[in-house]
């Protein structure tokens, strides 16, 4: 049975009000037991489970000792292409969003992932939009067979693929595959995406077993909060997380928390999820999923980053530039401007193409991130916490 059957019969909204009207004692009840159910999940992400959220801390912290070392793995985003067929309303790369867009060519991305390495990281994500014509499987599978010798962990956020599809993207060396399902909640997910593939709810959300199916050994999934109630987000999201462990168990799950960031598009968040409510929601996922490895992006600022560590977190991307060409500034003289969808030519001298203070490229960024510091920056931060920042993935290390 696919997650998407398991998934249409949960009781989705009870568990949500049941989340509502938790007293203390239940909050208790579930940090005390050995295995939480999603009862015990909603129990910890109650109003009641934020008056325990001391205590909450101190178990998830204990746990995630115990179970990952003191230890936060490193990883950065490589973003190879920003032109998309969809539009999210929530995203910069949105089709039609007048931006600067363009792909690297294998080259350009090559001199991406070099800056990368000499900054210490040997785990990267591979990010693009989704567009068939400039960002084809073969092309990925080119990026990734180029990266591959010298990048023990590679993984792959772009557009969902067939099994099929996904085979030659492993066997070129690809490990991990990341999807968020943006939102669990079908009325606002048909609302949020107005055109493209991505419409299609059903064919997202099975993403993962699909990546399972084709060999990929990391799975990593989440919401985006910010467009649906978090509550339900998060109890949709657990329950899809334990459909994996489930069912997918030979690979390594991790849970993101990400929120929705300013970008092109002037989106506004339509829902709110706060720095406590996000602290109460990790804690939440690790006691449940003791262990599922749980990211943390630059969406957040350095010093919640920083607060949240001793909570659960064990990933985080450092130094990230959400825009193709972004460390180093490669492919900066092909950038084009497109109106919904369509290459138009700017009167040369038009002030979109002037360089913009502090970035390498002009193209267009998915999303401002809120924790700009270096990554050696960051690593230095984490040290001082008491962590080892670790820059390989060791799972990969280990199965190499
Ligand atoms: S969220 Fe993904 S699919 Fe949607 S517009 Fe952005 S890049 Fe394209």
């Amino acid at each position: 049975m696919s997650f998407v059957t398991e998934f249409n019969s949960l009781p989705l909204e009870a568990l949500v009000r049941k989340s509502l009207s938790a007293g203390s004692a239940a909050v208790r009840e579930a940090a005390a037991k050995e295995k939480l159910s999603l009862a015990d999940f909603a129990a910890l992400i109650s109003p009641a489970g934020a008056e325990h959220l001391e205590t909450l801390g101190q178990r998830a912290h204990a746990m995630t000792q115990r179970r990952f070392g003191k230890v936060i793995r490193l990883f950065a985003p490589l973003y190879v292409s920003n032109e998309c067929i969809n539009n999210c309303t929530y995203c910069g790369f949105s089709r039609d969003n007048p931006i600067l867009r363009v792909t690297l060519s294998l080259e350009e991305m090559r001199r991406e992932a070099d800056a990368l390495k000499q900054q210490g990281f040997r785990n990267l994500l591979l990010v693009a939009g989704e567009h068939p014509k400039f960002v084809s499987n073969n092309y990925l599978r080119d990026c990734i067979a180029a990266l591959h010798p010298e990048w023990p962990s590679l993984s792959l956020e772009v557009g969902p693929m067939e099994t099929e599809e996904y085979r030659p993207l492993v066997a070129a060396g690809a490990d991990g595959l990341v999807v968020y399902q943006e939102t669990y909640d079908r009325k606002v997910y048909a609302e949020m995406h107005t055109s493209g593939p991505k419409r299609n709810f059903d064919w997202r959300l099975e993403t993962p077993e699909r990546a399972y199916a084709a060999g990929f050994r990391r799975l990593g999934i989440s919401p985006l909060y910010g467009l649906a109630d978090w509550r339900y987000e998060a109890l949709s999201a657990a329950a899809h997380a334990d459909y994996l462990l489930r069912n997918c168990w030979k690979a390594a799950l991790t849970i993101s928390t990400v929120r929705i960031r300013p970008c092109a598009g002037e989106f506004q968040a339509l829902t709110h999820i706060t720095d406590r409510e996000l602290a109460q929601l990790i804690c939440a996922i690790r006691l449940t999923f003791p262990d599922v490895g749980i990211v943390l992006s630059t969406r957040e600022t350095p010093k919640l980053r920083d607060g949240l560590i001793k909570l659960g977190v064990t990933m985080m991307s450092a130094g990230a530039r959400t825009e193709p060409g972004g460390y180093t500034g490669a492919g900066r003289d092909k950038i084009h401007h497109t109106e919904r969808g369509l290459i138009k030519q700017l009167a040369s001298g038009a002030s979109e193409w002037a360089p913009v203070e502090g970035h390498a490229t002009n193209a267009t960024g998915q999303f401002n991130v809120a924790d700009e510091r270096s990554p050696g920056e960051v690593a230095a931060r984490i040290r001082k916490l008491g962590y080892e920042p670790v820059w390989k993935d060791w799972d990969a290390a280990l199965t190499a």
